[in-house]
């Protein structure tokens, strides 16, 4: 197979002014639930001449799913995310065959409790994984917990809410706006909430190395968070060092 298989724009979301998510009908081979693969467009280079401008994107959609649907924040002033908004059904795209990553339910360690740590449009892979139903045999509990700005950036509340009540006493989730105050949730940023205790009060569980945990998102809260947890002694989980904490830099 090619390096590039062409998609086809099925729906678009806008969200807010900057947060659209795409749904693409395309011939991929297999991945898996927590993978990204790569989107593509033509677009005029500095020469005049077309060039393929890619960049990275997960999977929000479970595999099963028969669309692929990819999560996305606008960037002012960037090269490939104005193009992406201004898509429309029927227009077409590239979508690089190979997925990757590994947010995967194979790769992630056991543990009692799965700790899935997000920011922005990161929460993506772990709705993939959310829906792809994997998770529920491996762990107790599994809590999501999504950082975003603002209130209205707290996007895929439908599907969140069935994912709870298709799994009440399983899955917790915890949204985190961090410049407004927001009636739903915690205020502030995820790292200071788990520093302090109060994600670990509200979801009734202790983070502990027995845990499981997942962070996908903005680099620097992947890194504060990733240092937080291993002043509590917890590790990355390599495969030649197994761990606890499996993580993913969104950009
Ligand atoms: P964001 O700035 O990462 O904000 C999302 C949430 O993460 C906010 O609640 C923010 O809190 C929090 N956060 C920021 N730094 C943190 C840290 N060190 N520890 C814990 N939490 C932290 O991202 P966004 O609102 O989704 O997007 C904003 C901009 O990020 C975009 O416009 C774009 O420039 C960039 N971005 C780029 C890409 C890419 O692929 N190139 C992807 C996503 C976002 P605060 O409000 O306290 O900062």
């Amino acid at each position: 197979m090619s390096e590039w298989v062409e998609g086809r724009i099925q729906t678009v979301t806008h969200w807010t002014e900057t947060l659209f998510s795409i749904r693409v009908e395309a011939a991929l081979p297999a991945y898996r639930a927590g993978q990204f693969t790569r989107l593509a467009l033509w677009l005029p280079g500095e020469e005049g001449a077309p060039e393929r401008v890619a960049h990275a994107y997960s999977f929000v959609n479970p595999p099963a799913a028969g669309y692929h649907e990819f999560y996305i924040v606008l960037i002012p002033g960037g090269r490939l995310t104005p193009a992406l908004h201004r898509l429309q059904p029927g227009d077409s795209l590239w979508l690089a065959a190979q997925a990757s990553g590994f947010l995967t339910a194979e790769e992630l360690p056991d543990g009692d409790t799965l700790w899935l740590l997000s920011t922005g449009t990161a929460i993506g892979p772990f709705l993939s994984l959310l829906a792809e139903g994997a998770l529920q045999p491996r762990y107790a509990r599994v809590v999501l917990a999504h950082g975003v700005r603002f209130g209205r950036e707290l996007n895929y509340q439908t599907l969140i809410r069935a994912l709870q009540q298709a799994t009440p006493d399983w899955l917790t989730y915890v949204p985190f706006v961090s410049r407004e105050p927001w009636a739903e949730g915690l205020s502030g940023r995820i790292p200071s909430a788990l520093a302090d205790g109060r994600l670990e009060r509200v979801v009734g569980a202790a983070l502990t190395p027995a845990s499981t945990v997942a962070l996908c998102g903005n680099p620097q809260m992947v890194r504060d968070t990733l240092t937080l947890l291993q002043a509590r002694g917890l590790h990355k989980h390599l495969r030649r060092a197994p761990g606890q904490i499996c993580s993913e830099n969104y950009w």
